[in-house]
């Protein structure tokens, strides 16, 4: 039996297999998607981009989408989780985010020591002075012309950048100007050129994705991982619990279980409450799970608004996807939290605008979407376009529950309407003061449909069972030593880029298992 079996390689699985690996516990890390690396990134349309739940064996490639009524989620698949798809950004949460909905050992300065440590081990910094992409400048602009000049800050990324490196420099963004280094946890890398395509997988290596230090770290300590390991249920045992897998191998599922002594959870805010769903529900193998699983699920608030900027060139695809926010979490717009950012979008997105105004004629049968898309490409309006972005605190009140044997999220604009309207009407009113033209996206004008990459919630954590699903340490009421350790425990929207605070509340976790003696 193993001392401890974790579930995912994302931010809580790689925070949690780093630290029990650190202290000797033997671990296996169990990760439905795939092993990825510069060389093997998607790149071009026939790739494994996508990751589907319902047919993992055929594809398990990059990003897991999926489709609820009014609201899409976003995710990575693959080990790393979501450091793979992520746009770098590694913020605390605000103090105030602490002062109530938590459970009363979760404060400010207990995550304290945890932030630190993430940073640290994540080798985070911001954008230097002498790099700024036109978007930060654009943001600094926009936050001074609105008279909020002082809520405008520049955000911690975990990327390596190199202080000597420059837009000055000829062919600025050729790889051959990133600088190999070797990262504290001993991995090869390169430095930042800049090149935009950070969500799809860096080709100079320069973003600090977790499985280059956490992951990294598990590993020369022994960590077992294992990718295409896709988790069904979980039961208990004596001393501890049977996980019931699917590997995907041969071009086909084959099942086959592992036995643990503790087990941490922590395949992301729909992954783990699924599991739990499953076991709770459909297997009946974790009966004492709270009725609350499911609840309190928060999309982060996130939105985002392209603005066309004819007189000014943008550059959307140079630069890290995302270096700066503006910080309105204090109910300065209408008495809502918002946490406006500026967005970037991969430079695959240039190549494959210019692929398509060079084909020819579009058939009938395709969609109006890509003759958008055309336009776009033929009148090389890309340069101009600045995606205004942002998280804002939303109700938090979506369910997820199984329904005919698949996750579902039953969500709600209702109460998360003002806090959306706030960031819309801010980004427009940023888009104007900086001589651009808004273009709020159809879906949410005319059926306030919504995509988020930040899923929180579904297993929230509590001081009890009747108000949540794990306590103040992970620990799933009921089934003591299973663990959840991931962004299904977060009980709120934080407003903000919610990776760092995921993996702050992952080392609290592992800190508090070894210490105990678990
Ligand atoms: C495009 C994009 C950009 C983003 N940018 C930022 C950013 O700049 N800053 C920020 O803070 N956040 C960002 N996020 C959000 C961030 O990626 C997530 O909040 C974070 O990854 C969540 O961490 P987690 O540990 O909860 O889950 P994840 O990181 O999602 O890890 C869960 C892992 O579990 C695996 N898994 C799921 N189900 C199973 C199963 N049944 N069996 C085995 N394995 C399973 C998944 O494949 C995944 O690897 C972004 C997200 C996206 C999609
Ligand atoms: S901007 Fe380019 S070089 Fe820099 S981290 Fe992102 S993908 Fe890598």
């Amino acid at each position: 039996m193993l001392d401890a079996i974790i579930i995912g390689s994302g931010f809580g699985g790689a925070v949690t297999a780093a630290r029990l690996a650190e202290a000797n516990y033997r671990i296996a890390v169990l990760e439905r998607g795939r092993r990825w690396d510069k060389d093997s990134f998607p790149r071009k349309p026939g790739d494994p981009w996508l990751f589907d739940v319902s047919r993992p064996v055929e594809r398990h490639g990059w990003f897991d989408f999926r489709v609820f009524p009014h609201m899409s989620v976003v995710q990575g698949a693959g080990v790393g989780g979501g450091s793979l798809v992520y746009a770098n950004i590694s913020v605390d949460a605000k103090p105030d985010t602490f002062d109530a909905g938590w459970p009363a050992e979760i404060t400010c300065d207990e995550l304290a020591p945890h932030y630190a440590r993430v940073g640290a081990t994540m080798n985070v910094a911001p954008v230097p002075l002498n790099q700024w992409p036109e978007r930060t400048r654009m943001m600094k602009e926009a936050a001074t012309k609105s008279g909020w000049g002082d809520r405008f800050r520049q955000l911690d990324l975990a990327v390596t950048f190199d202080a000597n490196w420059s837009y000055d420099l000829p062919d600025a963004h050729s790889p051959a100007h990133s600088k190999p280094v070797v990262n504290a946890q001993g991995r090869q890398q390169g430095t930042c050129v800049h090149l935009g395509d950070c969500d799809v997988g860096c080709k100079v290596n320069a973003r600090n994705t977790l499985d280059l230090n956490y992951l990294a770290m598990a590993e020369d300590r022994g960590a077992d991982i294992r990718p295409l390991h896709i988790v069904r249920t979980i039961e208990p045992i004596a001393n501890g619990y049977r996980v019931h897998v699917d590997r995907i191998a041969n071009g086909q599922l084959v099942p086959d279980q592992l036995d643990g002594r503790l087990v941490i959870l922590a395949a992301g805010s729909l992954g783990s409450t699924e599991v739990l769903l499953r076991a709770r529900n459909v297997t009946g193998t974790l009966p004492n799970v709270s009725d609350r699983v499911g609840r309190n699920w928060s999309s982060n608030g996130d939105f985002l608004t392209p603005a066309f900027h004819l007189l000014r060139k943008v550059l959307p695809t140079r630069g890290p996807t995302i270096t700066s926010a503006i910080d309105l979490l204090d109910g300065t717009v209408d008495g809502e939290d918002i946490f406006i950012e500026d967005g970037g979008l991969p430079d695959l997105t240039r190549g494959f605008l210019e692929e398509l105004a060079e084909k020819p004629a579009i058939p009938p049968h395709e969609h109006v979407r890509v003759a958008w898309l055309r336009m776009l490409a033929r009148l090389h309006a890309l340069p101009h376009i600045m995606p205004w972005f942002a998280q804002s605190r939303d109700a938090a009140d979506g369910v997820l529950s199984l329904k005919d044997g698949k996750l579902f999220l039953d969500w709600n604009i209702a109460a998360s309407e003002g806090a959306i309207d706030a960031v819309v009407k801010t980004h427009e009113k940023f888009a104007r003061a900086t001589q651009g033209l808004p273009l709020v996206p159809a879906p949410w004008t005319f059926a306030k449909d919504l995509v988020t990459p930040h899923p929180l919630g579904g297993a929230r954590m509590a001081s009890g069972p009747g108000e949540g699903v794990v306590d103040h340490k992970g620990d799933v009421f009921g089934h003591p030593n299973l663990f959840v350790a991931d962004g299904a425990i977060v009980p709120k929207a934080l407003g903000l880029n919610p990776s760092k605070t995921i993996a702050a509340l992952a080392e609290r976790i592992a800190s508090i298992i070894v210490t105990e003696g678990r």
